[in-house]
């Protein structure tokens, strides 16, 4: 059983599980950088508009 020291040095890309690179750290490159970064947009969208349970105007038409 071998273990190398460099390679638990060296963090895995969280997208597509290559090294990764110090430019895109913790990514590969920039593509999977860009892949994250679209993820968390999207999560971060789906997030508010499922958290919109009172609106200022349906608060009104309530009371009708
Ligand atoms: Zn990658």
């Amino acid at each position: 059983m071998k273990t190398k020291k460099g390679e638990a040095k060296a963090a895995a890309c969280p997208i597509c599980g290559k090294p990764s690179v110090e430019e895109y750290k913790p990514f590969c490159s920039k593509r999977c950088s860009d892949v994250d970064l679209n993820r968390w947009l999207v999560g971060v969208y789906r997030f508010e508009t499922d958290e919109t349970p009172d609106e200022p105007g349906n608060d009104g038409k309530d009371e009708d």
